[in-house]
């Protein structure tokens, strides 16, 4: 079975972690990028089905990287989610406006997370599937 690729763009080292932890336990194939420009390297490289985007990021903010995704014919359809700071009034706006095509706010609530990458369908386990994975790993 081939999984979903998913691109996690965060340079805070406990948020990669928590999220790359938790797409793994759901099944998820999991490429990590540090900084905005390594997060759009990796996407013309990876081609991954989704992309977590932080917006605060070393390099190229994730707004930036956003719009140059979105602005490649050839990267433009992979959804981006962003990843915003829950205090940051503005963020979700200048988030959708540059791009992206769903938001999470953080600090993360992970059954969020498992919820929202469902609505975007990607990759061929099935969203029953993943969320029997959830229940199961979730107390673990
Ligand atoms: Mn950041």
């Amino acid at each position: 079975m081939s999984r979903a690729r998913i691109l996690v763009i965060e340079d805070n080292p406990d948020n990669m972690t928590l999220i790359s932890d938790v797409l793994v336990s759901l099944q998820y194939e999991v490429l990590q990028a540090v900084d905005g420009e390594q997060g759009l390297q990796m996407a013309e490289e990876f081609r991954p089905d989704l992309i977590l985007m932080d917006l605060s990021l070393p390099r190229l903010d994730g707004w930036s990287a956003t719009r140059l995704l979105k602005s490649n014919p050839e990267l433009r359809a992979i959804p981006v989610i962003a990843l915003t700071a829950h205090a940051m009034v503005g963020d979700r706006e200048r988030a959708l406006e540059a791009g992206c095509d769903d938001y999470i706010s953080k600090p993360i609530n992970l059954r969020e997370l498992a919820a929202k990458l469902n609505r975007f369908k990607i990759g061929r386990v099935s969203c029953r599937e993943r969320e029997e994975r959830w229940v199961l790993t979730e107390h673990v």
